[in-house]
């Protein structure tokens, strides 16, 4: 018998091995082993069986034995394994290594804290940028510092799958103060020691009775959807289906997985799983330490506990038994892998169900264009949630058309309308609390010079405005690549000291407000504020015992908050994401806005919301009328006619490298070798330079594959990727399911 064996080199390429005569009954799919390796002894993990070899079987080598130290790969984990390394385009390495985390697959638990990493001083760590710009030696070094400006506060295994990782460069500026560590305060399970008072299921509203009718339905016609859409608002109840739905599941002795955002993995959720589940439950969030992950991996894979509730890679979890997977905000962004494999945590999710004969709950209030299309395409089962548990009215929403506005006083900021300024007053005058929103941090986001034209920008990265500029730490940050450089106070091409910033981020939203409303108490809450997670909660804390009157924000506060006091909701640029040159941006920009708006109004009074914008958008008239239907109507019509996904699918490939001349030669000769498997059905774009054009001086091209059946020209372009070596400083990405064209 052979053996086809997966080593931990990403070569694409399964080995054969002879299986010792008389010990068959030790190997079995997915077991980790030890095989001869030229003249060394590697591990891997056997994929298949076979009779046959492609290979003269008197050369073939023998298994040297079981791998003792590691943990084996469940069976049905490796067929999603092959499945992701397939369908996504990766290597077969890379797919089974998101297979384990990492401290199982090593087999070698390190009892560690779990500590992250950040740079403490901006301002030295920019000098040292600008000293050393030129000395090619240090190059590992400026870029794993920029790696972890770009990236602060993870633990380091966050950093060594990305390219900019040296493991040398990383412990040289550790040891000279440019990067620090420090020991994550939070409890590895934000319940610890804290016993949540058991609850009981809840007697099912109309909505939940038929979604969870359908469920069982469902259950029993195998040869049916194994997916239910479920459709509801916040509030609409979808939580308590999922919890009765996983009760279910256990009763049949089955497990469950559930997913979600890792922004929602919260205190909160988690206290509402344990509340019903008790001890059953394992809570897998990024923060846990590499102990902590081993324990947790084979709490689960042993059967000790039942269900497993964590963002994307908690797909993972090695049950054997699996009756049911929940996909909560199913239309998320973060369930897609930036970095190879690739994949789309909700689609594996509907995969891993379909091997394994367990159904899914995909979630959520704006459900992405993929799922309804799913769902009328009769793929999936779809329940709308349509009437709220608790009758809330909704928030009354008004748009403030920057156009009709007087003309700003000559040196006032004009950031704040008429409109949305009455009403924080209001607010304050009755002592109620208000959220500003504007998805950008920074003060400004240009820099210029009204005495010669000179506009300060990144050089490495190509598009306009990339610097963020940063007052209170006196420093210009590149949000695409991370450098830093010391903010010039006058002009560096002139001298003049009338240099001027333009674009406004949340920093200077604060001061804005500030000068506005002298007497309130303002809470900023972005990336440059929050160094520590301690940070985030003495923010969250003090707004929720209305010690603060105006919050402002980003992204990170448009989430899941749930302040009973917020009776105000402002989107100061709420047009801003629409000119994004990517046909999801119109959906982006409505998912945002809902979710913004859901902050107003959790309380006793009725919310309100102002959405600021410099010009007329269907997209914004929909979320103003809260009208998710009409915007999802639009919005497919709008893609059908261009003929994006869902109506077809997408796929990008990148071509990346600092000489722009060889990367577009070496993308134009991959293009033409697709041309062979093109058919009517296949539109492929001619490479050309992506929206970003260059970033940390990688040019990089862009060239997309669009089309109904992509199996075949998706099979070549995986060839073409992994078993073609490009020349020397160019590399290619494949990104199937693209969900941005940046
Ligand atoms: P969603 O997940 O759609 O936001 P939830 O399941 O969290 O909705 O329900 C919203 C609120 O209504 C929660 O406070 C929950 O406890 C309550 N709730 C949900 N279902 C019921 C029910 N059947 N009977 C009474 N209260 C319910
Ligand atoms: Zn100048
Ligand atoms: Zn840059």
């Amino acid at each position: 018998m052979i053996a086809k064996v997966i080593t931990d080199l990403a070569l694409d390429r399964e080995f054969d091995y002879l299986v010792p005569p008389g010990h068959e009954s030790e190997y079995a799919v997915g077991g980790a082993v030890k095989v001869p390796f030229g003249r060394a002894s590697r591990s891997g993990y056997i994929l298949s069986f076979s009779e046959r070899s492609d290979f003269d079987p008197a050369k073939l080598r023998m298994l040297e034995g079981p791998a003792a130290d590691r943990a084996d790969i469940p069976p049905n984990l490796v067929a999603l394994g092959k499945w992701i390394a397939e369908y996504y385009c990766a290597s077969q390495e890379h797919a089974i290594r998101t297979l384990l985390p990492a401290a199982v697959r090593n087999g070698k638990v390190r009892e560690r804290k779990c500590r992250v990493y950040f740079v403490p001083d901006h301002a030295a760590a920019a000098k040292y940028l600008a000293d050393h710009a030129e000395d090619a030696r240090l190059d590992k070094r400026r870029n794993v510092l920029r790696l972890v400006l770009r990236r602060p506060d993870a633990v380091r295994s966050e950093y060594t799958a990305d390219a900019d990782y040296s493991a040398g460069a990383f412990d040289a500026l550790v040891r000279a103060g440019l990067i620090a560590s420090r020991e994550e305060s939070i409890a590895p399970d934000p319940l610890a020691g804290v016993e949540p008072v058991p609850d009981a299921p809840l007697s099912p509203t109309p909505d939940q009775k038929k979604a969870l009718d359908m469920l069982e339905e469902m259950e029993r016609t195998p040869d049916g959807p194994h997916v239910l859409l479920l459709y509801g608002n916040t509030n609409s109840g979808k939580t308590e289906v999922y919890l009765q739905a996983i009760a279910k599941t256990l009763a049949h002795g089955r497990s469950a997985i559930v997913l979600v955002p890792e922004i929602s993995l919260t205190p909160q959720t988690v206290r509402r799983f344990r509340a019903r589940f008790g001890g059953n439950l394992s809570v897998l969030h990024s923060r846990l330490t590499d102990r902590e992950r081993f324990d947790e991996w084979n709490r689960i894979n042993s059967g000790q506990v039942k269900i497993a509730i964590g963002a994307r890679s908690a797909l993972f979890a090695p049950f054997r038994d699996l009756g049911l997977i929940v996909v909560d905000e199913e239309h998320d962004g973060s369930y897609k892998q930036s970095e190879s494999p690739r994949y789309l945590a909700r689609d594996v999710a509907v995969m891993r169900g379909k091997l394994e004969h367990a159904r899914v709950i995909l979630g959520s209030a704006t459900p992405s264009a993929e799922s309804l299309y799913n769902a009328k395409q009769g793929k999936f089962r779809l329940c709308r949630m349509a009437s709220q548990v608790a009758d809330k009215p909704a928030p009354i929403i008004r748009i403030a058309d920057r156009r009709l506005d007087p003309p700003p006083e000559p040196g006032v900021s004009n950031l704040l309308s008429p409109m949305l300024i009455d009403a924080v007053r209001e607010r304050i005058e009755r002592a109620e609390q208000t959220i500003l929103f504007l998805n950008r941090r920074g003060y400004a986001r240009a820099l210029c010079c009204p005495q010669c034209g000179y506009e300060a920008r990144c050089p490495e990265c190509s598009v306009n405005y990339n610097y963020t500029y940063s007052r209170s730490r006196g420093v210009l940050s590149c949000h695409l690549c991370g450098n830093i450089v010391p903010a010039p106070v006058n002009c560096p091409q002139c001298g003049s000291p009338e240099i001027r910033y333009l674009g406004s981020g949340t920093e200077k939203l604060e001061s804005v407000v500030h000068a506005v409303f002298p007497d309130a108490r303002i809470g900023r809450m972005d990336s440059d504020m929050m160094r520590t997670p301690g940070d985030y909660e003495a923010v969250l804390d003090k707004f929720s015992r209305g010690k603060l009157d105006i919050l402002v924000g980003t992204q990170m506060i448009a989430k899941g908050l749930h302040f009973p006091g917020v009776t105000l909701v402002g989107v100061i640029n709420a047009d801003q994401g629409l000119s994004m040159p990517d046909f999801r941006a119109q959906e982006r920009t409505f998912q945002m806005l809902t979710q913004v708006a859901g902050r107003a109004g959790r309380g006793e009074r009725r919310g309100e919301v102002i959405f600021q914008t410099g010009r007329d958008s269907e997209v914004l008239q929909f979320a103003a009328n809260l009208d998710f239907d009409g915007f999802s109507k639009f919005d497919l019509e709008f893609r059908e006619m261009l003929d994006f996904p869902p109506f077809s699918r997408l796929i990008a490939v990148i071509f990346k490298g600092e000489d722009e001349k060889a990367v577009a030669a070496y993308a134009a000769a991959f293009a033409a070798e697709l041309q062979v498997y093109k058919h009517d059905q296949v539109r492929i774009t001619a490479p050309a330079p992506a929206p970003i054009e260059k970033i940390r001086n990688q040019y990089r091209y862009l060239m997309t594959i669009r089309g109904r059946k992509l199996k075949t020209i998706r099979e070549a372009v995986r060839i073409l990727a992994l078993h073609r070596t490009p020349p020397a400083g160019v590399s290619v990405a494949v990104d199937v399911d693209a969900q941005d064209l940046m």
